[in-house]
């Protein structure tokens, strides 16, 4: 395993330790949702041209408190036992954080996915998702996998068709078995933006917070801060786009595998994405400079840093080099525990992981309710909605003798579709659980935001197991 998995799992570990010893809750329960609950390592042969590869693979339920368990799939070579470990155990106080009713869980792939086809990787994805049949570990009530790092929508469909060649038969719900499926396959509108728009959310939400910004000597408000992201896979694109276009937040920064880029101006992140499609690399953007070496991305002047690719990114050696005064942990994990130390001497605030990236989580949550309840989100009420805004807006025009131009009538009369309604429901999940945690935060006196969120989950998950009866 390398130092920056160990980092990981280590740092997970070690911020659960430092959260528990405030809840004074007894040692025997602690210690059951630290633990992971199951753990499979698999191996199975997949043809690959004229050979056999054997591939290794896992899923970890982290916590069966709530069922179905839900946690994404990453594809990565460096995937092993501790990182899925360490990645579960987030999901669980993840969903417990934002009221999501899921234990956690996780799954991992060791492949690059670069070295295959995807002719090659639909045969790993179905292999892999029989491996988890044959143990009863996926399944709408059992365990309900996601995208996360080199996944995505094709993944889950190919999933999603394996389930239901051994399954739809005999499972009403069985689309249930996974989420963040194409909007058109059983998925839903706003899954594939969903954990970049909550980054987004959660980052405004700390910026409009007058109590952290006067802290940070900062002005109120995410308009013209200065960005730097990390990764322009799904959650780093999204959040960059969306923070530029509806926050008014600049890209000052952007770090891909192929080097980091620069400018004094707004790097345009949709433009950048079709750029790196036709040139297959961010390097020779208009506007922007290369930075010399790729990893001084933690060191540029601006005044939020959003890592969004992968661990231990910021560790002991870099974390004195950051000149953001916030970091939003966009990736799982990028922090390591050592570098929080520095970091919070520095007077750094970091909106942790479990808190800032799980709008994906969210509405994957609400993708299975849809799955479940077999109608898409606003078919029953829009018009109902529609009809009934339109008769008070002409009893207003009856009553004043004022007239409503048709314009504002429709804008006003709007019920709400899928998508409206997906993202106000992540919106306010976002908010509601920027406030626990800030409720922790500065009730309780915390010295930093990771440890009352975990504070935050930990009590919620501990709940759960004293109303069973099964601690006191
Ligand atoms: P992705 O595969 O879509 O994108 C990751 C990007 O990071 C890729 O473009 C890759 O080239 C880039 N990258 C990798 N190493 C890098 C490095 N050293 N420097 C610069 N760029 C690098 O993955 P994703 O789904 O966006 O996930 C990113 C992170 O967000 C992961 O930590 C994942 O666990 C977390 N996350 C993802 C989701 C989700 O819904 N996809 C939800 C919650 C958390």
């Amino acid at each position: 395993m390398s130092t920056k998995q160990q980092n990981f799992y280590e740092s997970v570990q070690r911020n659960f330790d430092k959260a528990a010893k405030r809840t004074d809750l007894p040692k025997g329960l602690l210690d059951q949702i630290k633990v992971c609950n199951s753990i499979y390592q698999m191996n199975f042969p997949v043809k690959i041209g004229d050979d056999y590869k054997v591939i290794e693979a896992f899923r970890v339920q982290h916590s069966h408190h709530r069922m179905p368990t839900k946690g994404g799939i990453r594809y990565s070579h460096l995937v092993n036992q501790e990182e899925v470990m360490a990645l579960a155990a987030l999901m669980t106080y993840k969903c417990a954080l934002v009221d999501v009713p899921f234990g956690g869980a996780k799954g991992g792939v060791a492949i690059s996915t670069r070295d295959y086809t995807p002719e090659q990787l639909q045969q790993i994805t179905r292999r892999y998702t029989i491996e988890l049949i044959k143990k009863n570990m996926i399944g709408p009530s059992q365990d309900v996998p996601a995208p996360d790092y080199g996944t995505g929508p094709r993944e889950m469909a190919w999933i999603l068709d394996t389930y239901l060649t051994f399954k739809g038969g005999e499972e009403m719900d069985a689309a249930g078995c996974v989420t963040g499926k194409p909007a058109n396959l059983y998925g839903i509108q706003g899954r594939t933006e969903a954990t970049g728009r909550g980054v987004f959310y959660g980052t405004r939400e700390l910026c409009n917070d007058e109590r952290i910004m006067s802290k940070l000597g900062m002005s109120l408000g995410i308009k013209d801060k200065r960005l730097v992201i990390q990764g322009m896979g799904n959650v780093g694109s999204y959040t960059g786009m969306i923070s530029q276009k509806e926050g008014g937040a600049i890209v000052v920064g952007v770090a891909e595998m192929e080097g980091t880029i620069v400018s004094d101006s707004n790097i345009d992140i949709e433009a950048l994405l079709a750029y790196r499609q036709e040139h297959k690399t961010i390097i020779g953007f208009p506007g922007t400079k290369t930075l010399e070496n790729q990893k001084d991305w933690v060191a540029i002047d601006c005044d939020i840093l959003i890592p969004a690719a992968l661990e231990s990114q910021i560790t002991e050696d870099n974390a004195h080099k950051v000149k953001a005064k916030i970091i939003s942990e966009a990736a799982n994990g990028p922090v390591t525990a050592d570098a929080e130390d520095i970091l919070s001497k520095n007077g750094v605030i970091i909106i942790p992981d479990m808190y800032i990236n799980a709008g994906g989580v969210t509405v994957s949550y609400f993708e299975w309710l849809k799955n479940l309840s077999h109608v898409r989100f606003g078919r029953m009420d829009k018009r109902f909605n529609t009809n009934t805004y339109l008769q008070i807006l002409e009893t207003v025009e009856r009553l004043t003798g004022k007239t409503i131009s048709d314009m504002e009538k429709s804008i006003l009369t709007k019920g709400g579709d899928e998508i409206d309604l997906v993202r106000s429901g992540l919106e306010e999940t976002m908010i509601n659980a920027y406030h626990s945690i800030m409720n922790v935060y500065i009730n309780e006196n915390v010295d930093n935001l990771r440890t009352a969120a975990f504070i935050t989950a930990i009590r919620k998950v501990a709940s759960d197991y004293i109303s069973m009866g099964v601690f006191p």
